[in-house]
């Protein structure tokens, strides 16, 4: 990590804190922000005015570029609290990283790494007290960077806020889910933003979701957009199977990588299973399921880390998937996970980015 130190953050603390008016044994998901927030700008070829302000509203143009062209991105992450008060981000890294390969496509300025790990290691220390520490609960970190010019030409933003908001979030117990094999609608097609975390990824997910829900889906599985054979991923998170002894999940530019996935991924490798990176095709998943060798399916993202999946819907049929208690692998991972970013065990890998 770098340690120079160019860019001086301002630090604004709130007047008035927030804190005691929230109902840590009730968090909804998002709705609660914590009292800081930090904001960055971009203007002529520059990152300028890092500061930590309190958390408010921003004043826009209506002729704001990404308002009207999506040059919109964003990540999620998390932060845990230990025992010992010791407050450990998980991965962050990776989202520095991953944000910056969605701006170069999208035509934005890349974050500087300092910006994005120094900003909100600082942010962190002066929210610590929002970061709730009973097991299972967490913060979770909204970076985003979005086009800020107000003009309507078509073209790159000349200018562009990035921001770091938080929220506390409760203990997530996530249901098995529920997911109905897309066949018709498409998310991310090859040399397209598939691989990006653009606002626009989701914009387009909202209508064949909801029509997925009243067919009593929880989630879409994406397929590819030629053929709609193979597995791409779920609605906001990657797909990962156990067929036969070999962990599997789908590649490519069509999908997001997800740090999530890629963790358990490294996880599979280092306990010894068969690891493979490839296209996955329905058929090979529904025989799979047919025949009994696909003994365990779940999606990998940041919110609930591993959601098992209990049913597929294909082309009107649906397929059950064993139960969950025997599912070896991925309650294994999750339970191994869930040790690592409370410290409750070694860190082997340095994933624990310490605050
Ligand atoms: C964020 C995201 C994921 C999961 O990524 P993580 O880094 O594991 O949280 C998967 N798919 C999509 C479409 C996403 O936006």
């Amino acid at each position: 990590m770098s340690d120079t130190n160019s860019y001086s953050i301002r630090v604004e603390p709130t007047k008035q804190s927030r804190l005691s008016q929230v109902d840590f044994n009730n968090l909804k998901f998002g709705q609660i922000m914590s009292d800081h927030m930090l904001v960055a700008n971009y203007d002529n070829g520059a990152w300028t005015d890092v500061s930590i302000v309190p958390y408010g509203d921003l004043q826009i143009s209506p002729a704001m570029s990404s308002l009207h062209y999506g040059q919109a991105i964003f990540e999620g992450v998390k932060a845990y609290k230990y025992a010992d008060e010791t407050v450990s981000v998980f991965r962050p890294d990776q989202n520095w990283e991953r944000l910056n390969k969605s701006a170069k496509r999208l035509q934005m300025p890349e974050v500087p790494q300092e910006i994005f790990l120094e900003g909100l290691k600082q942010l962190l220390k002066i929210d610590k007290q929002w970061i709730p520490s009973i097991e299972g609960t967490s913060l979770y970190i909204r970076p985003f960077m979005f086009g800020t010019e107000p003009a309507l030409g078509v073209h790159a933003s000349a200018s562009y806020k990035f921001i770091i908001i938080t929220c506390p979030v409760g203990a997530y117990y996530s249901q098995p889910i529920s997911l109905k094999v897309e066949t018709y609608y498409t998310r991310a097609v090859s040399g397209g933003v598939g691989f990006s975390k653009n606002a626009g990824n989701y914009a387009l997910s909202l209508y064949p979701t909801q029509l997925a829900n009243e067919e009593g889906y929880d989630q879409i599985m994406w397929t590819d957009a030629a053929e709609h054979k193979y597995i791409e991923e779920a609605g906001t998170a990657n797909l990962i199977f156990r067929i036969g002894d070999s962990i599997i999940t789908p590649h490519g530019e069509t999908i997001l990588h997800g740090v999530t996935r890629r963790t358990i991924m490294e996880l599979a490798e280092k306990w010894g299973y068969t690891t493979e990176q490839r296209n996955v095709s329905v058929a090979e998943l529904i025989d799979g399921i047919k025949n009994g060798t696909v003994t365990e399916a779940f999606a990998a993202g940041t919110a609930a880390t591993v959601t098992h999946i209990s049913r597929i819907g294909f082309e009107g049929q649906d397929y059950e998937l064993p139960p969950v208690e025997g599912r070896e692998f991925s309650n294994k991972v999750f339970d191994y996970l869930n040790q690592l970013r409370y410290g409750k065990i070694e860190d082997p890998f340095g994933w624990n980015f310490i605050v």
